[in-house]
C-alpha cells in the first residue's frame, strides 16, 4: 500500500498544546468525511498530483526526514522537539509500517511524536510500537460530533463511538478535544456531555477540550466558548493559527 504524505512543515502548533513548535506531517486519507473538515486535500478530496510524496514507506520516511534536515538547516536556533502525525487519519493500517520506519528515524532525531487522530481507529499498534522502538508518545483524540455533518452516508454509529477499549489502558497519554459549531451549540455540548460519562471511569483521564469551529477568527465567538469552558469543567482549545494566518495551508 503507498504511503501518501500531502504536506510536511513546520509551524507552531495551534491546536493543543497550543503555541509550542512543532514539525508536521500531514498524511493523506481518512475514513471519514466531515463537512466542516479545513484539509479537505487530505482526506476525502485527495488529489494525487497536489500531494507531496506517493511511494513506500521508506521514501516516505526519507521525504520527511529531508523536509525537516533542509528546515534546520534555514532555522538552526529552531527547538523543535516534536513531531505532529495529522491528517486525514493517520492512524489508519495502511500506514502502519510507515510508522515503523518513521519511529526509528524520529529516535535518531531525538523528538516526540503527537497522533492527531479522530478516535476511531485502535491506537494501540502505534502505541506498542512507539514503546517498543523508544520513542515517546500521545494523543490528540478529536471524536467527530453529529454535527461533524458525514457525507459518506455512513451511519452516526460508525463516527461517534468511539471505542472505550481503545483508549482505556492509555488515557494519561490521551486529551479528547471536541470541536463545537456555532448552529448546532446545544446539541454538540449533550453529546460531549454523554461521552465524557461514558468514560468518567478512568481516573487518569484529562480534561476535554473544546474548541470552536471556524476558519475564520471571531473574538465573541471564542469568548464565549473560552467562558463556557471555564465554567463547565473543559479546557478551551483556541485555534491559534487561524488567529494568525486564516485559513493558509503549512501553518
Ligand atoms: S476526521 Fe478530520 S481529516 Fe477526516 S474528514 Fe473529519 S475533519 Fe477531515
Amino acid at each position: 500500500m503507498k504511503t501518501i504524505i500531502t504536506e510536511c512543515f513546520a509551524t507552531i502548533q495551534g491546536e493543543y498544546p497550543a503555541g509550542v513548535p512543532s514539525f508536521f506531517v500531514r498524511l493523506g486519507g481518512c475514513n471519514l468525511q466531515c463537512g466542516w473538515c479545513d484539509s479537505t486535500f487530505a482526506s476525502y478530496k485527495v488529489n494525487e498530483s497536489q500531494q507531496s510524496y506517493i511511494g513506500d514507506p521508506s521514501g516516505a520516511v526519507n521525504f520527511v526526514a529531508k523536509s525537516f534536515n533542509s528546515f534546520k538547516k534555514a532555522h538552526p536556533k529552531s527547538n523543535i522537539s516534536n513531531f505532529t502525525i495529522t491528517g486525514g487519519e493517520p492512524l489508519l493500517p495502511k500506514n502502519s509500517l510507515f510508522l515503523e520506519e518513521l519511529f526509528i528515524a524520529v529516535k535518531a532525531l531525538g523528538v516526540s511524536i503527537a497522533f492527531e487522530t479522530n478516535g476511531t481507529q485502535d491506537p494501540q499498534y502505534a502505541y506498542k510500537l512507539a514503546n517498543r522502538i523508544g520513542v515517546t508518545v500521545r494523543f490528540v483524540v478529536s471524536p467527530k460530533l453529529k454535527s461533524s455533518n458525514q457525507l459518506t452516508g455512513a451511519s452516526d454509529s460508525m463516527r461517534r463511538e468511539i471505542p472505550h477499549s481503545s483508549w482505556e489502558s492509555i488515557a494519561s497519554l490521551v486529551r479528547f478535544k471536541f470541536v463545537v459549531s456555532r448552529d448546532t451549540f446545544t446539541g454538540d455540548v449533550e453529546e460531549i456531555d454523554r461521552f465524557r460519562a461514558r468514560f468518567s471511569d478512568l481516573s487518569n483521564i484529562q480534561p476535554f477540550l473544546i474548541m470552536p469551529e471556524g476558519i475564520k477568527f471571531d473574538g465573541e465567538w471564542y469568548k464565549s466558548i473560552a467562558e463556557f469552558c471555564f465554567k463547565n469543567g473543559f479546557d478551551f482549545c483556541p485555534r491559534v493559527h487561524t488567529i494568525l494566518w486564516g485559513n493558509e495551508r503549512r501553518r
